[in-house]
């Protein structure tokens, strides 16, 4: 079911509460009312009963009845719109008002009625009115040892008539209120919900082009300023997202360039006039290298791109790490002679396994073996050493190269960063290997560190953790480990 806008539901949420609330309220007041005027009204009536009671007691001892009524005979004047009769307690009137006399209500002796007030309620019906109700205040009381009964009454056709206008009233307010407060409600809940639209207004603004804007954040700590708070760090993190994209797009571009230019120089050179056999051979060997060179930063680019799109997936297999580090070492072996390096190897756990993907955990040693041979003068040495720390296997690739200045050591992780930018460049490097080591690292759960001192030398080690039952963790961890690779880094 489609749900309503929220302003709406908030307006009608408003509307529900207020109308229950004054819905009670109304009634609540009814009874209020009702009870407030039975309660004066019983006050007005014990008031005169005390009266009654005060002129008795003024009598003396012996008067007779007549006298008694004789006393009581001018009473009437004060019949404000309540009617009173006594009784002595043989039966005998002393006082009967006018109006109790065309009504006649049935009241009890004072022999049979209980030492205290007794409120009754009585009908009685008037030439126009045949349907009357009212209510009375007896009280037995006792003067000069003789008891009279004080009966004093009071029509309820005023307070019922006030109670009837008052309900009237409220029925005929009620919906004007509430109507009144569903608009009350719309303007609060669009007051409310205001500084969330000037935020979507403002968020409007923000475009790929300018993801620097942020979002205003007001100092009311409520849940709209931590609204704000929560998009403008988003907005933080796509913005370095994407200037990294950016800049990582602005950087492959300028690497692929270079070896573009040149060959194209170099064909420019080869067509412009003839050359000899020997001069062709060495432009080809030219336009070789650097498409050598292109390829291999497109590889590393794509593989980049790859695993930041989450695709590259993992096939692990148990690697013997002795084979893995002499099948590296003899690859790289002759490549050192040749750079004149001294180069060596050593294994200092022989059993030992680890869960990996072979190609990139040899890519990941190339990579660091390669920075080595390129750093280390002729004359230096290499060492690729494996042994066994905290349970652990380290593979270490150290060299007595020219080193790392401390400042440059935090970033050499990061794509295309070069410590000596031309000189990286000419020997072929594009500053992309350390942070695709270090991502295969990641997907293996392996930490890769750098410890260097400018002249004396670096030293790369790569901690992955120890396979004792390498076939039972394969079974167990083979796709999870694949899939959590990539949330991993
Ligand atoms: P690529 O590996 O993409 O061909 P690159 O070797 O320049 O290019 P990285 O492997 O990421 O890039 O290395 C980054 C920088 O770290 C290098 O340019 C180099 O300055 C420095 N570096 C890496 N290894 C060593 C080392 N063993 N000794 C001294 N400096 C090193
Ligand atoms: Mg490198």
């Amino acid at each position: 079911m489609k749900q309503l806008p929220i302003r709406l539901r908030l307006t009608l949420w408003y509307f529900a509460v207020f109308s229950c609330a004054g819905i009670v309220l109304c009634v609540v007041s009814w009874f209020l009312l009702q009870q407030s005027l039975k309660t004066v009204a019983l006050y007005e009536m014990g008031e005169r009963i005390d009266d009654v009671h005060n002129i008795l007691n003024a009598q003396p001892q012996n008067i007779t009845l007549d006298s008694l009524r004789e006393q009581f005979s001018g009473y009437n004047a004060r019949d404000d719109g309540k009617w009173l009769q006594i009784l002595d307690q043989n039966g005998n009137w002393l006082f009967r008002s006018e109006r109790i006399k065309s009504i006649q209500p049935t009241l009890p002796l004072p022999q049979t009625i209980r030492d205290r007030d007794t409120i009754t309620k009585f009908a009685y019906a008037t030439r126009h009115h045949p349907e009357r109700s009212g209510i009375a205040l007896i009280r037995t009381i006792t003067v000069h040892g003789r008891l009279y009964s004080v009966q004093t009454g009071l029509s309820q056709s005023t307070s019922a008539a006030l109670l009837e206008t008052f309900a009237r009233d409220l029925v005929l307010l009620t919906p004007g209120l509430l109507f009144l407060a569903a608009i009350l409600g719309y303007w609060m809940s669009r007051k409310a919900l205001s500084p969330i639209a000037e935020l979507a207004l403002r968020a409007r603004q923000i475009s790929d082009k300018s993801l620097n804007l942020r979002l205003p954040v007001s100092d009311t700590n409520d849940e709209v300023s931590h609204l704000s708070e929560t998009l403008n760090q988003m907005l933080a993190r796509i913005d370095s997202g994407v200037r990294s994209i950016r800049e990582f797009t602005a950087n492959a571009a300028h690497e692929l360039r270079t070896p573009l230019a040149l060959i194209r120089t170099e064909v420019e050179v080869i067509l412009s006039f003839p050359r000899s056999k020997d001069e062709y051979r060495e432009s080809y060997a030219n336009v070789q290298q650097e498409t050598i060179r292109m390829t291999r930063l497109i590889d590393d680019l794509l593989m980049l791109a790859r695993t930041d799109a989450g695709v590259e997936t993992l096939h692990l297999e148990a690697i013997n790490v002795t084979q893995f580090v002499h099948q590296i070492g003899r690859k790289w072996g002759a490549l050192m002679q040749q750079s004149l390096l001294e180069f060596d190897i050593e294994v200092l756990c022989t059993t030992a396994y680890i869960a990996g993907d072979l190609i990139s955990l040899q890519r990941l040693m190339h990579i660091l073996l390669e920075n080595a041979c390129r750093c280390t003068p002729a004359g230096g040495s290499i060492k690729l050493r494996a042994f066994v720390e905290n349970e652990n296997i380290v593979l270490e690739v150290s060299d007595t190269g020219i080193g790392i200045a401390a400042e440059h050591l935090p970033r050499i992780f990061e794509r295309f960063y070069r410590v000596d930018q031309a000189r990286s460049r000419q020997l072929g490097g594009s500053g992309l290997g350390l942070a695709l080591a270090k991502l295969i690292a990641a997907h293996h759960r392996a930490t890769l560190t750098v410890a260097s001192d400018v002249g004396a030398g670096t030293r790369f080690r790569l901690t992955i953790e120890q396979q004792k039952n390498v076939d039972a963790y394969l079974q167990e961890n083979c796709s999870v480990l694949s899939e959590k690779a990539y949330t991993a880094f």
